[in-house]
This record gives C-alpha cells, structure tokens and sequence, in this order.
C-alpha cells in the first residue's frame, strides 16, 4: 500500500525510459534532469535562488530584465568597451541557469520564461536555419544558448530542437567555426546534434575545424607540457571540446588532448576550493588571486562532461569540490548578491577592496546583483542547477549511476519496471548516504556509486548487512543485484579533518569534500554609491542591495603547523542540525572544526585592498596560542581560509 501510495505521488511522466547513450564513446549519459528531484538542502540552495536573483531580474538590472531571447535585446547601459554579443552571451547563460531550475523546481513561471525565449529562437531562425540574433555576428552566445536548448530537449523531447539546431550548424561554414572568438566552443551543440541527427556532415565539421587550430587552446596548446595563461573561462570551454569529438569518434588522441590541457589546470592554476585561478586570465596558483565566478560554472560543466565521457569518479570529486565550495562562497547565503571575483581569502569586501591586478580598487570582489561586466551575474544562475541535472546518470546495460552526492530523489523506467530511488543524507556535511528503492516489481540492474578519493574508509549494507565487496577509494562501485521494493542500501564514508598545504604558502583544513574557513564577522552595509562604471545600472529591487562589508574582529591569524596535529583539531558536529534548518547559513552549520592559532602582523593592502598572505616566514606571532572555530567555506562571506604559517 506505501509503495502505490508513493509510486502514485510522482508524476507518471516521470517514469520514462532510461535515455539512449547518443554519444557511443561515452560511459555515461548526462540527461536525467527530467527525472531528478532535488531534496534537503540542495532544494532549499534552489528555492532560494527561485526566491532570490533568479527569480528577481529586476533586481539584476539591464540586460536580465528584458526579453532575454524571446525578441531582440536593445542594446543599452554598456560601456564603451562592451560587445555586440555580450547581452546575448549573458542571458543566454542566465536562460540556461533559470530555465533548468524551473524543471528542477517544477516552476511553471521560469520554465515558461525559458521556453518562450527557445520557441523564439527556433521560429524566428533566418532562411537558411541560423538562429540567435541576426545583427550579431558573434557565434558564441549561441554556444552558450544551444545548453538551455538541449535542457528543454532532455526534457520534453521536442523534436523541433535537434531539427532547428541541426539546420542551424549546416548553415555555417567551417571556417565560421574556427575564426572568431570561443566559435570553436559550437561544436559541443554541433556534435550534440550529431548525435540526435546521425547527419555525418556535421561530424565531418567538426573534425575538420578542429583541425584547422588557430584557436586560443587547439590540439598544439592542448598536447603540449607549457603553463596556459589565458581567459580562466576560454580555457574551461575549450578543454573539453576534443573530449567531445572523443565521444562521437572513439580516437584516443582527441581524448588525450583533453586530459592533458586539464592536467595543466590543475598542475598550474588550482584553488584549494577546487576552481582555478582566473582574474580574468589563468594565474598560477597564489592563493592570493581570484577567480571570476563565471569560472566556477563553465569549470564544473567542462568536468560534467569529463565525467560522463570518461566515466571516472575523480571528476565527480572536483566538481563536488568547486560546487559544494567555491560556488556557495561567491554569493550571499539569500542568493541576493555576488561577486564577480572571489577569494579563498577575503576578510573585506567593498566597492574598492578588489586586490587583483584587474580592476584593482574597484567592485569586483563586492557583493552586488548588479555588476559592471554583467557575465558573473548570468552565470551564477547555473552552477547548482547544473550540479542537480547531474545528480544521477544512466550508463550502459540500464546502469542508473549516482554521480554525485546530494539529497535527492530519482525515477526512472528500467526494464518495462518503474523505478524510484530516494537518497537521503546530509551530504556533504555528513558521510552517511541512505538509498531506498521503490519498484513496481524486481528488477535487475546495475546500481553505480561512488568511494570519493578522499575517503580513506568506507562501508556498504545492503539491507541492514554488511556488503562485503573492495571498495575502493576513488572509484565508482557496481553492485548489481534484483532490486525489489524497500531495499535500502547505506553507504558510509568516513569523514576526518586532514591539514592540506598550499606549497610555499600556507595551510588549510579539509574534511570530505567540504573546505573550513574562518568566518570573519563583518560590519554589514548598504552601498549606495553610484558608482561611474556601472554606467548608471542599479538594481531595480530594493529587497536587493549592494553590500559593503568590513572586518568586525580580528582576522590575521596564522598558525604553528606543529601544532596542528591530529590531537589538536577537534570536529563539533550537531546532529540535530543535520536534518533541519540550512547548513550554509551562518548560524545553521551543523559541521565545525577548531584549531589552535595565533594572531600575527598583518593587515589591510593600503588601509582597504583585500591583503595578501604574508611571505613564508614572515608572519610574526603578536599573541600566544588561541583556538578558533572553522565553518564550511560555502557559508561564509568575509573568510580566513589559507593561514600562513608561523615559523
Ligand atoms: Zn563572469
């Protein structure tokens, strides 16, 4: 009787097939948004970005608070250095952020917004199929808007989709994809399409743009050993697109390419919170820089797709690094503002505390809803949705795959049998991951999780009994077995507090996949300065400010590493707020680790910049030891992350 209740409660529509793999050299398929729902807190991250800025445009100011691309996007409010193509490159990120969040939401008002930009789109195509705006020659907005187009796709199934982009990509030439900044990044739709159309032309494209090189990162950037500085976001979109041409042709040098230009990223470039650097171009990994929060983005969406191509369970460990950190870092926990530049370190944020070389002074590290270049404010929309629609995958022989770990609920046809999996954890903040299966009857298939890298010990029951397999970690498991109604199958992974070191710079605290960060109090105002280079925008929503906020405490702690033994870091978790309230609200965490510290000398860059870690052994102990409590890094706004260390 529970199982009819339960089954009856989820929408028959739901219960489609398993889709088919269209890329043949992949492992996994990555289109199950349809058939996710997001739970815990991951639906409340959601429901406050539904209440918050993506459900706000208003607030985001000119160009979200226009047609998007369901009509012609006046161009107005940009500076003299702003590009034709930049309002269509944004709100076709935010198209792609709102539209996915609707279907995960099940938002009837964003997923009209979304879908009325697509129909658009498709009847408005020029006579020879090109769609997107006709007075742009740009070809990258519609890189970026062919996503929320294969969203729609995954799930309503329309065929207009795959015919209209298919008309649109024969209507370009190969050079159009090759000459002209990040078209290269088409082929992602392009060999989409290829494999909805099997229209071998459009393989035969891609290979042969490829080929031609010339691009920012072509196969010679890709294959060779040298340190790539360029745009942090440019590098994330075309690392993967030979990883594409991998999944469509099976040639082992496309892949190569890919996973040697990633290798490189995170050899040279990484952050501790699992995004590289990028202000806005790839700067080595001084924890000093920022990242642009486009990156945290377009960086996570590339590793969806290492993921699924490949997959590999160490993608699933960084994407869950950058998302479960960086991406909660970069905005106010009310989804109300962001930044533009975030830093594992900031202990100020205002309209001039941007201490990056790029617009130093300036209010790029400020938590706005408006900013001066307007990408950030687009793509911030998408991380998380991106994140859930990635949730669980397919793989092959009617393999359903946890990918990534999250609260959330899955179902899905498998066999001719109706197939509901509720996974229950607080996850990332707890390693206890309960699945329940519901089943219209046995059915036999494989079901594939993962042991993250980091976790050094692990346990599986089946049923309350232990599952007595190697489990070993970094891998993703198989366990295939005739899955019946109420099986549940617990998976535990041990949590410890581990000290990381940022060579030559200083050192932070990690346990699973979540970064700690002291949480700086802040003096806490509004903004209201005009300021010049916004060219007049403001946000049209007074529920939505700019915010200013200064160190309210001190924060120039450093620490002795030996003291940082096991003995000297203590884990306080509340259980209770496992299960209920927010755990990226400030005073919701449910995890915190405390350390012995001391305060040293250190201070703001000339009174207002956000300062740089003191030089190895530079910082000077000004007070005897103290213990201070850590938080997850995603929870705070002001943060000390990576300390230096006292010699
Ligand atoms: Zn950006």
């Amino acid at each position: 009787m529970k199982l009819i209740t339960r089954l009856a409660s989820v929408a028959l529509s739901a219960f489609v097939a398993l889709p088919a793999l269209s890329q043949e050299y992949s492992v996994y398929g990555d289109s199950l948004i349809g058939h996710i729902t997001p739970c815990g807190w991951l639906r409340e991250f959601l429901h406050r970005q539904q209440t918050g800025l993506t459900g706000h445009p208003e607030a985001l100011s000119y160009p979200y608070n226009t047609c998007l691309w369901a009509g012609e996007i006046e161009r107005t409010y940009e500076s003299k250095e702003a590009k034709d193509w930049w309002r269509y490159e944004q709100t076709a990120y935010y198209t792609d952020g709102l539209l996915r969040l609707g279907y995960l939401l099940g938002d009837e008002e964003l997923i009209k917004k979304g879908e009325d930009g697509i129909s658009y789109t498709i009847r408005e195509a020029s006579p020879n199929g090109r769609l997107g705006n006709k007075k742009i020659e740009s070809l990258w907005p519609m890189a970026v808007y062919f996503r929320a187009m294969k969203a729609s796709y995954d799930v309503t199934h329309n065929p207009q989709i795959p015919a209209a982009l298919e008309k649109n990509y024969l209507s370009l030439t190969v050079n159009d994809l090759v000459y002209g900044r990040r078209h290269i990044v088409n082929l992602e739709g392009l060999l989409w399409t290829y494999g909805q159309t099997r229209n071998p032309r459009l393989l035969q494209m891609a290979e042969e743009a490829y080929a031609k090189g010339g691009f920012e990162l072509d196969a010679k950037a890709c294959a060779s050993d040298d340190m790539i500085r360029m745009h942090g976001v440019t590098y994330s979109e075309m690392m993967k697109i030979p990883l594409y041409l991998y999944a469509y042709t099976g040639k082992k040098d496309y892949l190569e390419l890919a996973l040697n230009a990633q290798r490189k990223m995170e050899r040279d470039h990484m952050l501790p919170d699992g995004v590289q650097t990028s202000a806005e171009f790839t700067a080595g990994n001084d924890i000093d820089i920022a990242h642009e929060t486009c990156d945290v983005t377009d960086y996570t969406w590339a590793l969806g797709c290492f993921l699924a191509v490949t997959g590999d369970a160490r993608w699933a460990d960084r994407i869950e690094k950058a998302i479960f950190n960086a991406g909660p870092g970069a905005v106010t926990k009310d989804f109300g503002a962001l930044q533009y530049f975030s830093c594992v370190n900031q202990v100020i944020a205002t309209g001039s505390s941007d201490n990056n070389e790029y617009r130093r002074g300036k209010t790029w590290m400020q938590y706005r809803p408006v900013h001066e270049t307007e990408c950030c404010a687009g793509n911030v929309h998408r991380f998380m949705p991106n994140f859930a629609s990635r949730l669980w995958m397919r793989g092959r022989d009617n393999a359903l795959v946890c990918a990534l770990y999250s609260p959330s609920e899955v179902s899905v046809e498998i066999d001719g049998a109706a197939c509901h999996v509720s996974e229950e954890t607080a996850y990332p903040f707890d390693g206890r991951i309960e699945f329940t299966f519901h089943t219209s009857r046995p059915v036999a298939f494989p079901f594939v999780f993962r042991i993250p890298e980091w976790c050094g010990k692990s346990e599986v029951t089946v049923n309350g009994k232990r599952w007595k397999r190697v489990l070993r970690a970094g891998t993703f498991v198989e366990m295939n077995r005739r899955f019946r109604s109420g099986d549940r199958v617990v998976v535990t992974l041990e949590m410890e507090p581990e000290v990381k070191m940022v060579e030559g710079q200083g050192v932070y605290v990690q346990r699973g996949p979540l970064l700690f960060a002291r949480a700086i109090a802040a003096k806490v105002e509004e903004d209201t300065t005009v300021y010049p280079n916004m060219s007049g925008k403001r946000s049209g929503n007074a529920a939505f400010q700019c915010l200013s906020m200064t160190p309210a405490e001190p924060w120039n702690y450093g620490v002795e590493r030996s003291r940082l033994t096991k003995e000297n870091i203590s884990v306080a978790v509340d259980r209770g707020r496992l299960s209920v309230g927010y755990p990226y609200d400030p005073h919701g965490v449910p995890v915190k680790i405390s350390i012995p510290v001391r305060r040293v000398k250190w201070d703001l860059l000339n009174g207002t910049l956000n300062p740089p870690l003191p030089e190895p052994g530079t910082a000077q102990p000004i007070s005897g030891e103290e213990r201070i409590e850590l938080v997850p890094y995603g929870s705070t706004t002001l943060r000390l992350t990576v300390f230096p260390v006292v010699e």
